[in-house]
């Protein structure tokens, strides 16, 4: 059975010599695991769609449980981001993100679209800080994908949309106004600026293509990281390993001080 999907290549492992393994991201099957022979010969015409965050339209051939690449064409490599060691340790965090999440053989509404915009953002992210933005992004976003939106309209007591202090509490995901909070409050919460939780509202409920574009300080950025990591993370119960590299590599972000 022939099958037609555009993917991204999210993960390769190779078999001898010419062949390897792609994971590649559908919206129509999750990830799907396919052969691609002789892909790693230069002259092979798999050779330029079966490179990692390759963005192709993938011709499949399915027999019984296995998939093999027939022929791909590409839409769009993001080969860019292979020149800069933080912006691939990044994809490749993003990868295992979606690879971990993404139940196989299921169908996922947009999630090739969303993969596609965060490759494109951190590929022309032009700051450290900026790279931050796009990562926080993604996981907030990636977070309410999988189910996990936080409720972030006002105030969960009166409703409240502004106030100089919001405080966000990620357990729950839920945010208090600096009147209704309760300061003797014992669990995880986070003090969020204006700009923060402006930040955070428009990756939650902005169009896909708006969701990684927000002005945010240096500092923000920062805060906004650590907000977003502790929330993605608690809520798929692990940690990644690209994600560690990444971290342990990166440069810091020069905060800001207005
Ligand atoms: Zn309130």
């Amino acid at each position: 059975m022939l099958v037609t999907y555009d993917g991204i290549v999210v993960g390769r492992r190779e078999i001898g010599e010419n062949s390897c393994f792609l994971d590649i991201l559908t919206d129509e099957q999750g990830i799907i695991e396919a052969t691609a022979h002789g892909a790693k010969k230069l002259n092979s015409s798999l050779h330029g769609s079966a490179g990692l965050f390759s963005y192709a339209t993938f011709c499949l051939s399915k027999n019984r449980e296995r998939y093999t690449v027939n022929s791909a064409k590409p839409k769009r490599s993001f080969h860019e981001l292979g020149s800069d060691i933080e912006k691939l340790a990044l994809g490749s965090y993003f990868a295992q993100a979606v690879k971990f999440c993404t139940p196989q053989e299921q169908a996922q509404d947009s999630l090739v679209r969303f993969f596609a915009i965060a490759l494109y953002e951190a590929e022309t992210a032009q700051t450290s800080a900026r790279l931050s933005c796009v990562r926080s992004a993604f996981e907030l976003r990636f977070s309410c994908m999988l189910g996990y939106r936080p409720d972030l309209r006002g105030c969960c007591n009166c409703g409240g949309f502004e106030h100089e202090d919001m405080f966000f509490l990620p357990d729950s995901g839920e945010i208090f106004c600096g009147d209704c909070f309760d300061r003797s409050y014992g669990g995880r919460y986070y003090v969020l600026t204006p700009e923060i939780l402006s930040a955070m509202r428009n990756i939650v409920y902005a169009q896909l293509n708006r969701a990684f574009r927000f002005p945010l300080s240096d500092s923000g950025a920062a805060l906004l990281e650590k907000i977003t990591e502790n929330y993605f993370l608690t809520r798929t119960e692990r940690t990644f390993t690209a994600l560690e590299y990444f971290k342990g590599i990166r440069q810091p972000v020069i905060i800001d001080k207005k």
